[in-house]
């Protein structure tokens, strides 16, 4: 991706696409310790929107925080990055990746002495899953990887180094076949997918599980809040994998992935086998508020 006409914007400066590179002894480079965001800009009636921009941020802020990294910028900077991101590389819809990491001025386990850095980049990216995805389903096959303890790794924060169980697990599906993985807690209750949060629909209810092991995830919130102002019954708790089996529906919820439905878990087809009609409903409507066409929601979307 690095061969590329465009602007990413590093360290308080856009700068031209190809030269935003990092020194080789980069300390998150070796020791996996950085912060980012994953966010979506989509076009609107009025002009290009960010969904959800400032809780993205604040996320982004968060995860810092609890690694006790510095940003050396203030919120409102690392916002507009954002915003110019979008404008300069002129995208009408595309994916936003803030980044914060560790410099290179030494190594050793202890980040104390280096440089915090800041990019954000954004590109064109479509349906993460596929679009067939988006409208029939996808299988998915529940991970031998467990999804972090609390008390190893922060999951709260989204950090890159949380990102190698994801990867454990992703790689794992799509070797044997499926298109992306569900892992489950270390008490073996169901968590979320590698990079994505999970919801099961049954007798009506919409189910997802709390929030202890899995990452708050932006689009599930989202989620949470369409399916309550439209007479949806939510329930955040403990799911099992046999539960998820004999669910009527069931979807995954990202930044990257949107609403995707799950057709097919470990081999047994949910429900129907396709997209079910309470996902049809979430999606549709989460279609209509990020394409600023549900007033209600316009609050959720900032222009650039
Ligand atoms: N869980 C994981 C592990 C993720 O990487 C993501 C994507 N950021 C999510 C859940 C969904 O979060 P969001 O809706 O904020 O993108």
């Amino acid at each position: 991706m690095d061969d590329r006409d465009g602007k990413i914007w590093q360290d308080g400066k856009l700068i031209e696409w190809r030269d935003a590179k990092v020194h080789v002894l980069t300390h998150s480079l070796h020791y996996g310790m950085a912060v980012f965001e994953g966010v979506r800009a989509y076009k609107t009636a009025q002009g290009t929107a960010i969904f959800r921009l400032e809780e993205h941020t604040r996320r982004l802020f968060n995860s810092a925080k609890i690694f006790q990294l510095t940003i050396p910028f203030d919120f409102d900077t690392v916002l507009e990055a954002q915003r110019q991101v979008v404008r300069e590389n002129k995208l009408e819809s595309c994916y936003i990746r803030p980044l914060v990491w560790i410099g290179s001025e030494k190594l050793g386990v202890s980040a104390r002495g280096n440089t915090i850095h800041v990019a954000v980049a954004a590109w064109e990216w479509g349906a993460y899953l596929g679009e067939e995805g988006l409208s029939k389903g996808i299988r998915v096959k529940t991970s031998s990887f467990a999804r972090h303890h609390v008390n190893v790794m922060l999951v709260r924060a989204k950090a890159s180094g949380n990102y190698i169980n994801s990867i454990l697990a992703n790689q794992e599906a799509l070797t044997d076949g499926y298109d992306e993985a569900l892992l489950l807690d270390t008490e073996g209750y169901v968590s979320e997918g590698s990079g994505e949060n999970f919801f099961i629909v049954r007798n009506g209810k919409l189910y997802t599980p709390d929030l202890a092991s899995c990452l708050d995830g932006i689009t599930r919130d989202a989620v949470l809040t369409l399916a309550r102002d439209h007479g949806i019954e939510v329930i955040e708790k403990r799911i099992t994998r046999d539960e998820v089996y004999c669910a009527d529906e069931a979807f995954f919820t990202g930044t990257a992935a949107e609403i995707t439905p799950i057709r097919e878990l470990d081999n047994r087809q949910i429900g129907s086998g396709s997209r079910g009609p309470i996902t049809e409903k979430l999606q549709k409507l989460f279609f209509q508020v990020v394409a600023g066409e549900a007033p209600q929601y316009q609050h959720w979307l900032a222009k650039v």
